[in-house]
């Protein structure tokens, strides 16, 4: 499958066996009190207890595990300061491949160390003045390594769809489901999931008020690029969203919906002290658009996924204090 073509359910299919025993199947959890709160059954697919805390996994691992011997010894690249840089560094040392990782002079240094952690050789570069993506695929050319971007790439999209597949198989046929929307990855590859195994299941993406754009691209049928949006959602700070992942959602995907950080701390508390469980603001968006969206969801059948638990521990606290 040349990584310019749309995945198909076949490909989530594939990519579950090459996930398998690499990647954590994650629990799914429910909350009587949630169910009670929004008067619908809610079934939340804990991916932020996937292996380095987020989904992202399961699309770099499927799209290492595709290429062939010669590149796997040359290594690969990706560009990235948040959870498809961890992906990368951690699926590459479990596959025996040499990955380098391009993150800003400006990430915390928690990430940086981890990313090293895992094996991965770390570049910064000046989030001001340089541009990433050339820096990227500058290493691509000179070192003849694979450039693995975070979302708009067949192999990963098929990978993030294993998520939403393991929900279905797990709880049966839902009425809703909704997954936070950065790049479009995770949509996209959970509505190849979706269609197939729950066909008349209603899929909706929800991102960041300050960032709309998929919501305006979704809308208008054209892709909407905006500047980087002020929000505390890290993981959905996309600016657009990708071709191959535009035309699933397009496709595929019901609406897109919106969630203010506001609601997205309320969300984080609900999860810290109701379920004992840490989601990152990005995590967080289905059910913040979830708890707005209560009076069309009654009595339903809802799933919700949970992406990732990867936030700094002061931000955390501080999001407790509010
Ligand atoms: C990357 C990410 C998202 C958004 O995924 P896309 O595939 O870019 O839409 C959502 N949540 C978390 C935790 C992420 O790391």
């Amino acid at each position: 499958m040349p990584s310019s073509a749309l995945p198909t359910y076949a490909d989530v299919v594939d990519a579950a066996r090459r996930l398998e025993g690499h990647a954590h199947r994650t629990p799914v959890l429910t909350s009587r009190t949630a169910d009670a709160e929004l008067g619908c059954s809610l079934f939340f697919k804990a991916e932020h207890l996937q292996r380095m805390g987020a989904f992202k996994f399961r699309g770099a691992f499927n799209a290492l595990s595709r290429l062939d011997d010669a590149q796997r010894r040359r290594g690969v690249v990706a560009f990235s300061s948040g959870n498809h840089a961890q992906a990368i560094a951690l699926s590459a040392g479990m596959l025996g491949m040499p990955a380098t990782i391009v993150m800003p002079h400006d990430a915390p240094e928690a990430k940086v160390a981890a990313t090293r952690g895992y094996g991965a050789e770390v570049v910064i570069y000046n989030r001001y003045t340089e541009d990433r993506e050339q820096i990227s695929r500058t290493l691509a050319q000179e070192r003849g390594l694979a450039l693995i971007p975070p979302y708009d790439h067949a192999d990963v999209i098929a990978g993030q769809g294993t998520a939403a597949m393991e929900l279905i198989e797990e709880v049966g046929p839902l009425d809703v489901l909704l997954a936070p929307l950065g790049g479009g990855g995770l949509l996209s590859g959970t509505a190849l999931a979706v269609r197939a195994l729950s066909p008349l299941c209603r899929i909706y993406g929800v991102e960041p008020e300050a960032g709309n754009d998929g919501q305006r691209s979704f809308r208008s049928g054209q892709i909407v690029h905006i500047d980087t949006p002020r929000t505390i959602a890290d993981g959905a700070q996309t600016q657009h969203l990708g071709a191959l992942t535009f035309a699933i959602i397009r496709d595929k995907v019901d609406d897109i919906l919106t969630a203010s950080d506001d609601e997205l701390v309320s969300c984080m508390q609900f999860f810290a002290t109701r379920m004992k469980t840490l989601v990152e603001p990005t995590g967080c968006l289905p059910f913040a658009a979830a708890r707005s969206h209560k009076n069309v969801l009654q009595g339903k059948r809802v799933g919700i996924l949970l992406s990732g638990g990867n936030i700094d521990l002061n931000r955390f606290c501080q999001s407790m204090a509010r």
